[in-house]
């Protein structure tokens, strides 16, 4: 009989896992986790799921629309969102922030989708007022939606969601307005009813303290209304059966019964503990530690406009004559308490240099956010090393 090769590396002490996404799971919501799986068709299941889904419509901050969950990661959810709404040859406008807006434009094209990309330069955020320029000059309304990543995890910018909506109202254009989440929920200010938002895209493994897995839809009565016309093929993605099964407390198929178990821990640590409004604080004020101990080593932050800092990550230029994929290296190098420094866009590819810094959310014992997070120094370029300072992880006692 062959053997299972793999083995988890033995390691002292605690993974520490500091990266702006999958984040470390709090100690409860594992907890929460390891617990005997229950029969998903039973009365039991049917608590869970309605207590589930009501706490999700709170992080959402909704009251009109409906949520979904999807076993699925946040590019199923992203999926989701376009297949329910549109149409083959629909025009959707995209606005290009980074990676991530780019591979939801690489996905709304595989569908047959017509896109219109805004071009960005990736250190600002969607401009609302480019948006505004091109609803208006589309006067037969052909563009069906508008889709843009709320906190951009591969720059640390956060666009500016609710000016986007107000672009949109001033073009008045009826599209729809998307926004993906994924790096900003239950981390950043996010707003769904007030900011008019239609669909938002959310996944479990960053503001939300979960392990991957488990990804959302917040459906306004709109886009709710849309999908009833929308002609995109969709099965494992459709809304009406989820939005149906929900509504008692059940899926359509078989939920991931265990990550919803920690998720109702995860809620009620974020709204019913902490508070939202607190989370938000304490998001922020790890952002401007972060922020300063990278001007204070002589770093420059990759976002541009204050406005549009993220406080879930913060994007670092690497100085010239250092090589993004050599840090990320050495970061993940064993003798570093750091496991991860963060997505590196290594040279060839678009933002030579840069790299985004761990993130700073989530799990985390407040002095520690700078001192690990930012353990990146640029050193003598002759050399292609970067110093790594820990220090500060000896005001933990560690
Ligand atoms: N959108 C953003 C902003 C992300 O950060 C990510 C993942 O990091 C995704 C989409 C894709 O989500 P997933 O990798 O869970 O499919």
């Amino acid at each position: 009989m062959p053997q299972l090769e793999y083995r988890m590396p033995r390691r002292a002490g605690r993974h520490f896992l500091q990266i702006p996404g999958p984040t470390n799971v709090p100690d409860r919501v594992l907890r929460a986790i390891d617990f005997p799986t229950i029969d998903h068709r039973g009365p039991e299941f049917a608590e869970l799921g309605k207590a589930v889904l009501a706490g999700m419509k709170r992080v959402f901050k909704t009251s009109t629309g409906e949520a979904v969950i999807y076993p699925a990661s946040g590019t199923g959810a992203w999926e989701a969102a376009l297949v329910n709404t549109l149409s083959a040859g629909d025009r959707v406008l995209m606005y290009e922030t980074g990676h991530f807006a780019l591979l939801w434009q690489k996905m709304a094209a595989r569908l047959g989708l017509e896109v219109e990309l805004v071009p960005g330069d990736w250190r600002h955020g969607a401009d609302p007022e480019a948006i505004e320029k091109r609803l208006r000059a589309d006067g037969e309304k052909r563009i069906k939606a508008v889709c843009v990543v709320h906190n951009e995890t591969s720059t640390g910018v956060t666009s500016r969601v609710a000016e986007v909506r107000r672009a949109i109202d001033a073009a008045k254009h009826p599209a729809l307005f998307m926004v993906d989440t994924i790096s900003s929920l239950a981390s950043i200010d996010y707003r769904h009813d007030e900011w008019g938002v239609d669909v938002t895209v959310a996944g479990s493994q960053k503001g939300l303290m979960l392990p991957p897995g488990l990804s959302f839809n917040c459906i306004s009565p709109r886009a709710h209304a849309a999908s009833k016309s929308a002609r995109l093929p969709r099965s494992y993605f459709a809304w009406d059966e989820m939005i149906a099964n929900g509504k008692s407390g059940y899926f359509p198929y078989t939920p991931a019964t265990n990550l919803l178990y920690g998720l109702a821990e995860a809620l009620k640590m974020l709204l019913d503990e902490e508070g939202l409004d607190s989370v938000f604080a304490r998001h922020q004020r790890h952002a401007e530690a972060t922020r300063r101990a990278v001007r204070g080593w002589g770093l420059e932050v990759f976002a541009l406009d204050p406005r549009e800092y993220s406080a879930s990550l913060t994007g670092v230029m690497l100085p010239a004559g250092h090589d993004a994929d050599r840090v990320r290296k050495v970061g993940l190098s064993p003798m570093l308490v750091a496991e991860n420094v963060g997505r590196a866009y290594s040279a060839g590819q678009a933002h030579r240099g840069f790299m985004t810094s761990p993130g700073h959310r989530a799990n985390v014992v407040e002095p520690r956010v700078t001192a690990v997070g930012l353990g990146i120094v640029a050193g003598p370029p002759e050399n292609g090393t970067i110093p790594l300072f820990v220090t500060e992880l000896f005001t933990e006692g560690m």
